[in-house]
């Protein structure tokens, strides 16, 4: 992170440092052991970081949190991903339901689980399902009113902490198919019966889980209700647009920062013999045409940063600024795999091992790409922006509604 940003203080610092001290000496070294085994669902990186309290970062001191802003979140999930794609995607995958619950959230709700979150509990936000993908008002899962409970019914997919967490947000349909307001917000404790959570094999991110579930007759009290019968949607969006944009930018922006130190640090590694009697040596750092990929990268790498960096100050600032969170994530993850693509042709050879850092971070941006919507997804967002098409802004709708419960 560059210091060139004036609106960063000697917090921000201080949590940055104690970010890369914590991947330095815990995260780095237990990264092989993640990569040695593939796909599975790692409990010790979590269990460590939810001792420092992450998972609270944005959860105020009133509920037990950090208390910090939305950039100090950016700090934590792309100093994280640095070491590991693994642990900044589960750090930024639990503080998205995290939003859903600030957001609508009652306060007896709040007081029961936020306190929990901040001390380690980690969440999923359940939106996903096979058929309909990032049509989130496609959805078939259903939850059916009984007396005092609700009973849901759904297959979920790409669900982002399934195997560690102790608490889902679980949207699903509870209104008439095409109304917006026909999908509802539940909190869905992990224990509840009725849960089968199943982990296909990811490319990446070795030790995150990413699963299905399936949601057989699972049933909750009328009180897991989150928000209104109907605002579900609003809670889809608000944590993706408020929350997933800005986590994946930061998630991606750490992993390209460290496409550039591995690639600097391998190019200055390796040397050509040179001159009549081969008695010089080059790095290939320094061939004029390696400098101008790297001045490449460099730039996109400048570029993206400012970005994640500014959407989540202007929100920390109350500032509208959708457009800005939806373009953080679309820039950060176009260029980081720009970058790999780079990296991946002054590698040479070397990038085909599965045993080199730079094919890891090669898999692991896979699965940058898709969560909180794929690029496409974010470019039909801008278009809407552009053609002044779209009608709720809802870093607005977050901003407005927390401060009035935070002065309630
Ligand atoms: C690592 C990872 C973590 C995830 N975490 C979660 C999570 O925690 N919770 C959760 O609910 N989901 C999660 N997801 C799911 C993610 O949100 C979906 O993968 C995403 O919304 C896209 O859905 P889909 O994969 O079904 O693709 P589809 O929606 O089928 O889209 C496929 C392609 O079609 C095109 N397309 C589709 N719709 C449009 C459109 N409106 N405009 C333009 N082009 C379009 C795009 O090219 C797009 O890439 C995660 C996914 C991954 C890979």
């Amino acid at each position: 992170m560059s210091t060139a940003y004036t609106y960063l203080t000697d917090d921000h610092l201080r949590l940055r440092d104690q970010a890369q001290e914590f991947g330095h000496s815990v995260i780095a070294p237990y990264v092989p052991h993640m990569e040695a085994a593939g796909t599975h669902t790692d409990r010790e990186v979590p269990r460590l970081m939810g001792e420092l309290g992450w998972c609270g970062v944005i959860i105020g001191a009133e509920y037990g949190g950090m208390g910090l802003d939305h950039l100090s979140k950016t700090i934590l999930i792309s100093e994280t991903a640095y070491f590991s794609g693994a642990a900044g995607g589960v750090l930024q995958a639990s503080l998205i339901p995290t939003v859903a619950i600030l957001y609508l959230g009652s306060e007896e709700q709040k007081r029961l689980w936020l306190p929990q979150i901040a001390a380690g509990l980690w969440a999923t936000v359940a939106v996903t399902e096979p058929d309909s993908g990032s049509h989130v008002l496609g959805m078939d899962g259903t939850a059916h009113r009984k007396g005092k409970q609700w009973i849901i019914n759904a297959r979920k997919c790409f669900i982002g902490n399934s195997g560690i967490a102790g608490l889902h947000v679980v949207v699903v349909r509870t209104g008439r198919p095409g109304d917006p307001h026909s999908l509802s917000a539940f909190l869905v404790e992990a224990d509840r019966g009725g849960i089968e959570v199943s982990q296909p094999d990811l490319v990446g991110m070795h030790g995150f889980t990413c699963g299905n579930m399936h949601l057989r007759d699972v049933h909750v009290p009328a009180t897991h209700l989150l928000g209104e019968v109907g605002d579900g949607l609003a809670a889809a969006y608000t944590a993706s647009v408020v929350c997933g944009r800005p986590n994946l930018a930061a998630t991606a922006l750490g992993l390209h920062r460290r496409v550039m130190d591995e690639t600097i640090d391998f190019l200055r590694g390796r040397h050509r013999k040179i001159g009549k009697r081969h008695r010089e040596t080059r790095r290939l750092s320094d061939y004029p045409v390696v400098k101008y990929r790297l001045a490449d990268m460099k730039s996109r790498l400048m570029t993206a940063e400012r970005l994640a960096y500014d959407a989540v100050h202007l929100l920390d600032e109350g500032r509208a600024c959708d457009g800005e969170l939806v373009q953080s994530k679309l820039v950060n993850n176009v260029a980081a795999g720009e970058s790999l693509r780079d990296a991946s042709s002054l590698h040479g050879g070397y990038a085909a091992r599965t045993d080199h850092p730079i094919t890891r971070l090669m898999r692991d941006i896979q699965l940058v790409g898709a969560p909180a919507g794929p690029d496409d997804v974010q470019r039909y967002r801008l278009s809407e922006k552009a053609l002044r098409a779209d009608r709720t802004e809802w870093s607005e709708e977050f901003i407005r509604r927390t401060r009035r419960s935070a002065a309630a």
